[in-house]
């Protein structure tokens, strides 16, 4: 087999054919807010278009949402007009006249995540649809699926949501932490919760005298 890392020619492959699937944010146009950057952490959001870091797939099972969209199974980006900002969505596919999101899981899932039902519930309301369901699919191929009937509070968030990341990005200010098990995974985990540990080694440098270039 020789000395090739193949660990790391899969990991460059899933991090290329991710790149590729992305939902393509203009990080220019601040009035186009994208239905992916308010379900999730809106401090990651907004680092994702002031200063991005890549972030570390890990399987391609995380890419099966982002191939659908790209074969458009009657799904194509539908934009949701809230005054002088789009909301932007898109579903994974569309059938029966039912929106359908498919996800990766980890086995023996009992309940959807948050941001998936927020995403789901407000692409019912993008694409004036009554049903949805997201399928989860976990490493065995097993399935787990939820269904969701729309609900108007929950697309109410959203629209907040919508409004102020808009806010934020008019002003350039960085949303405030929304710590959640989503920390774990996110690209900008150092950038959030390690600036108190770096502020002491530097204030350390300098009690010793070292910390000043002038
Ligand atoms: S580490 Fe947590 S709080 Fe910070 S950007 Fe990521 S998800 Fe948001």
């Amino acid at each position: 087999m020789g000395d090739r890392d193949y660990q790391s020619i899969i990991q460059n492959a899933i991090g290329s054919i991710g790149k590729e699937l992305e939902i393509e944010i203009n990080s220019k146009d601040i009035q186009t807010i994208h239905l992916k950057e308010v379900v999730q952490c809106l401090r990651r959001s907004y680092y994702d278009r002031i200063e991005p870091n890549e972030i570390e797939r890990r399987g391609f099972n995380e890419l099966l949402s982002g191939l659908l969209r790209k074969l458009q199974y009657g799904s194509e980006a539908k934009e949701f007009a809230l005054d002088d900002i789009k909301l932007k969505g898109q579903v994974d596919m569309m059938l029966d006249d039912s929106i359908l999101l498919f996800r990766s899981a980890p086995e023996g899932l009992e309940n959807p995540h948050a941001s998936d039902i927020l995403y789901l519930n407000a692409c019912m309301w993008i694409y004036d649809k009554k049903d949805g369901i997201i399928i989860y699919i976990a490493g065995d191929k097993k399935e787990t699926t939820f269904s969701l009937t729309r609900n108007k509070k929950m697309f109410e968030e959203i629209i907040r949501r919508v409004r102020v990341l808009n806010d934020l990005l008019k002003e350039q200010k960085v949303p405030i932490l929304e710590p959640s098990t989503e920390c774990s995974d996110c690209q900008y985990f150092e950038r959030c919760f390690m600036k108190r540990k770096n502020a002491k080694e530097m204030s350390l440098a300098e009690m010793l005298g070292m910390g000043k270039k002038d």
